[in-house]
């Protein structure tokens, strides 16, 4: 039985550090999201799991970004709104704690099965790119640059990524959600 365990073990964590070093979203099946205003904060979290998230703005700046997505599922707490935006995909979170919204999105979109942290600029809502620590050394603290061997750099603000302090507190909150960060997702430091 340990045995099986210990398997299955070593069989997930080689997936998923292959998920973590090559791969990025699917972004054919993967849901991306228009956030609505009153409930902004899901920006940077559904962003730091790996999930494309517009800012909705203003009603008009949601309805063009819908019109040139209709795939994107607009996330708001406003009955008001929906009537208004009149959005192809929807749902409405009528939660107030972040926890329960991401396990909300989980049931229904299957958010936390496909988590792939870093993958997503922050700022600018695009994927991050593998970026060589020679190509990004000098724009990095040089104690970075000692202790952590893999980066991503945005494409368009490059801004470099790597799993330091500050990630390792988000996962924390994230754990402390009842969300299933992995364990195996450790920064990459040196021994
Ligand atoms: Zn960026």
């Amino acid at each position: 039985m340990l045995f099986n365990r210990t398997i299955i073990a070593c069989i997930l964590r080689a997936l998923y550090n292959e998920k973590l070093m090559n791969g990025l979203p699917n972004n054919e099946t993967r849901p991306e999201f228009l956030i609505d205003t009153m409930v902004r904060g899901l920006v940077r979290w559904l962003r730091f799991l790996g999930y494309k998230a517009w800012d909705a703005g203003t009603l008009n700046d949601a309805k063009t970004i819908i019109q040139k997505n209709p795939k994107i599922i607009l996330l708001t707490c406003s009955k008001s709104h929906l009537e208004q935006i009149q959005p192809t995909r929807y749902m409405l979170l009528l939660e107030d704690h972040l926890e329960n919204q991401l396990h909300k999105l989980n049931y229904e979109f299957g958010i936390f099965r496909d988590i792939h942290l870093l993958s997503i600029c922050s700022f600018c809502n695009i994927e991050v790119k593998s970026v060589d620590k020679s190509e990004i050394e000098k724009n990095i603290p040089e104690r970075v640059a000692e202790n952590y061997e893999i980066f991503r750099q945005c494409p368009e603000c490059k801004r470099v990524y790597w799993q330091g302090g500050h990630i390792i507190r988000l996962k924390d909150k994230l754990r402390r959600m009842n969300i299933p960060i992995s364990d195996f997702d450790s920064p990459n430091s040196k021994p």
